[in-house]
């Protein structure tokens, strides 16, 4: 059983299905000159208007796919910097792929800094309110957190960082927020936004940005052009195609499977609560359904993951991208204990989880939680 779909998600088998067509008819090099190249660069700029509609961007726009949403937010942020850049202001809530290049500016010289998190893990908006002042050129902000699933008011956040510097440009890690909740960048209001196939059942190895006109950018990836001469690289038209594809197929039921992730949300916290257990839900009603974090106080998360996998079971803890490291960063930024953080689990659904899966979650848990704290006590 897979409850770690923050981490990734197995492929639509509709989009499977297409594969050997795709590759069939589209296999050419988009950027070459004789008809075929023509129709591959016409099937991958018809990819491009599926994503341009999945989140309501305007032709006038661009959208770079990238090799990542790791690589996208290098992009977003490197390409926007400038040896004259004054600040640049993330949050504490940031992936690593935002986070840790926000620390390799500070190590640059650069003044970066960090926004904290409420208790239930979004950005705190005073703090953001006494650190977005007029010299801030940058801001990276998530739309949902991957640790909690927490949503960031982002329209709010970016009209007050516009208020206080017209200029500032603001970007948007949408990863766990596209293809699962509404993402509409007009509304949003913000410059760039990053996205990731694979967290939305397309391949792995595909992100995008999109990039408001008039934003300049430099490329961190230098070669033949491509992109628009912000991605250079053989564009990967069957992973392009699976972002598109994901996007239309995730577009297309968003209500349908966020309302069916909810449920499996409440079953699996109400299930939880029949079980005389000690734990800690970090994820609040409001959050995202598709991500609960959560910690089995006594019981050390990493040993925890591993009996539930001798189980059959998956779940995540910390930032699954990185395997290894927990997400100390984030809880601690929650203000969480030390024990909290330790024991620290995060479920993650799909469209493709069940209720009755749900139910041998909880009861596996219940199971190894016991099993634990028995051998400890
Ligand atoms: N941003 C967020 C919020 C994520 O959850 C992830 C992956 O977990 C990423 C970025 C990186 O995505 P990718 O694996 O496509 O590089």
């Amino acid at each position: 059983m897979f409850f770690d779909n923050a981490s990734t998600t197995i492929i639509d088998k509709e989009i499977m299905n297409q594969l050997d067509m795709v590759n069939e008819k589209y296999f050419y090099n988009p950027g070459g000159l004789y008809e075929n190249g023509r129709k591959s660069r016409a099937f991958l700029e018809m990819c491009r208007n599926n994503v341009y509609s999945a989140i309501n961007a305007s032709g006038d726009d661009d959208i770079v796919f990238t090799g990542s949403a790791t690589e996208a937010n290098n992009l977003a942020l490197f390409g926007l910097l400038k040896k004259n850049t004054r600040k640049i202001l993330v949050s504490q809530g940031e992936h690593p792929s935002i986070y840790n290049v926000a620390l390799e500016m500070k190590q640059r010289g650069y003044d970066v800094d960090f926004v904290s998190l409420t208790a239930g893990g979004c950005v705190d908006f005073e703090d953001f309110k006494n650190k977005m002042t007029d010299d801030v050129d940058i801001v990276s902000i998530m739309l949902v957190s991957n640790e909690t699933g927490a949503i960031n008011d982002v329209s709010n956040l970016v009209e007050y960082a516009k208020s206080i510097n017209p200029k500032c440009i603001f970007h948007c890690d949408a990863v766990q927020g596209v293809g699962k909740i509404k993402v509409d960048v007009d509304e949003l209001g913000v410059d760039m936004l990053t996205m990731s196939a694979h967290k939305i059942h397309g391949c792995k190895g595909v992100g995008a940005l999109y990039i408001r006109k008039g934003v300049k950018l430099k490329p961190v990836v230098y070669g033949g052009g491509q992109e628009n001469g912000l991605r250079s690289g053989t564009e990967n038209l069957l992973g392009i195609f699976t972002l598109s594809e994901a996007l239309r197929i995730a577009c297309t039921n968003l209500e349908n499977n966020y309302n069916y992730v909810l449920e499996l949300k409440k079953l699996f916290l109400n299930k939880l609560s029949d079980f005389n257990l000690e734990y800690v839900v970090h994820s609040l009603d409001c959050n995202s359904p598709y991500i609960v974090s959560l910690s089995f106080l006594g019981c050390r998360a990493e040993t925890l993951l591993n009996m539930l996998s001798d189980k059959g079971v998956c779940v995540g803890n910390g930032s699954a991208c990185s395997s290894k490291k927990s997400g100390n960063r984030i809880l601690e930024s929650m203000g969480r204990s030390k024990a909290e953080i330790e024991s620290n689990l995060r479920i993650s659904f799909s469209k493709y989880n069940t209720l009755d899966e749900v139910a041998l979650l909880v009861e596996k848990i219940n199971e190894c939680v016991s099993a634990y704290l028995d051998k400890v006590r």
